[in-house]
């Protein structure tokens, strides 16, 4: 998992480039034109793109430089820490530290809203988390919320078969936020630790869609909202959670597909965005492929090619 191979290249054409002296605009505009080309062939957003850039040259004009190598570092460096604290800023959210928290001290179930499009793998991505739940001995129902989708329900409910775990499902067509309070209800009965609410993905129309979640936030009230996004689907998935965020306010992001042809641009994008942290990336199709998201690790194979650690 390579990414930003073409940065490597920016970087050494930039040394090559630059002589001995402080650093004007125009030099960090001529190197950043290379190194821009490696962040939009890695699916980096426009706006990040122009973000990055500005930083940059914030950080670096006026600069003194010696020749050689270290203007590379220098440079790598400062992108480095522009790229981290785009992460910073979203700040971080450890789940399982939380839902113990509520569980030790309110002993009430602890909800979790997973929002996002059909296909980005948002029900493969409720039962990794049920796994990765009881793997920290925490029990959880799962919650049929996409009432439209022909086959939603039961394609939630053989997870959770799989998984013996239980699902609160009605029939389709049934009001989801009514779905969700019963599994609200199941949870505080059975002092099950987690209720995972899965939520339909596509209507007739986007403000129909947008309403609905509105409406299942307003009247489960989730300790936290988690959008789901393709990692592959590069500026849809930040169309997408403009859109979710401005009617779910959600807290957290889950990138999926993060495993395949994975580029990385949508990571720092969706962060910097929305603001808010990612919080695992799912890397596979089983259910041991959720992983949290290291943000030093991750800026750190970005600039330098890395591998990432599993
Ligand atoms: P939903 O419509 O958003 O609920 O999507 P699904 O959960 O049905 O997933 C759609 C497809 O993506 C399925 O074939 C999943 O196995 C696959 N998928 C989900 N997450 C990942 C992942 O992290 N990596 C890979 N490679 N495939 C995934």
């Amino acid at each position: 998992m390579i990414m930003f191979d073409r940065l490597k290249k920016a970087f050494s054409n930039m040394v090559k480039g630059l002589s001995e002296k402080e650093l004007s605009e125009s030099d960090i505009d001529k190197v950043f034109s290379e190194i821009e080309i490696a962040l939009l062939e890695s699916d980096v957003a426009q706006e990040t793109i122009n973000h990055l850039h500005n930083k940059l040259k914030g950080e670096l004009v006026g600069k003194r430089f010696d020749k050689g190598k270290d203007t590379e570092e220098i440079v790598k460096d400062a992108l480095k820490d522009i790229m981290l604290s785009i992460f910073n800023n979203a700040g971080t959210i450890d789940v399982i530290e939380r839902v113990k928290s509520k569980k030790s001290k309110e002993k009430e179930p602890y909800t979790i809203l997973f929002l996002g499009i059909n296909g980005t793998g948002k029900t493969t991505t409720i039962a990794k988390f049920a796994n990765l739940l009881r793997k920290n001995n925490i029990s959880t129902v799962m919650v049929a919320g996409d009432t439209h989708r022909a086959g939603a329900i039961e394609q939630i409910t053989e997870h959770a078969n799989r998984l013996g775990v239980k699902v609160i499902a009605q029939r389709y067509g049934a009001d989801p936020a009514a779905v969700g309070r019963d599994g609200l209800l199941y949870a505080r009965a059975h002092r099950v630790d987690t209720v995972l609410i899965d939520t339909a993905g596509r209507m007739q129309t986007s403000k129909n869609l947008m309403d609905e979640m509105a409406k299942i936030v307003r009247v489960v009230k989730p300790d936290l909202k988690i959008f789901v996004g393709d990692s592959l689907a590069g500026n849809d998935t930040i169309v997408q959670a403009r859109e979710f965020q401005r009617y779910t306010d959600f807290n957290a992001i889950i990138l999926t597909k993060s495993d395949s042809d994975y580029k990385g641009g949508s990571a720092l994008s969706i962060v910097h965005v929305t603001n808010r942290p990612i919080v695992y990336l799912g890397v596979g199709q089983g259910y041991d492929d959720l992983i949290p998201f290291n943000a030093r690790e991750f800026v750190e194979q970005i600039v330098e090619g890395n591998s990432m650690s599993r």
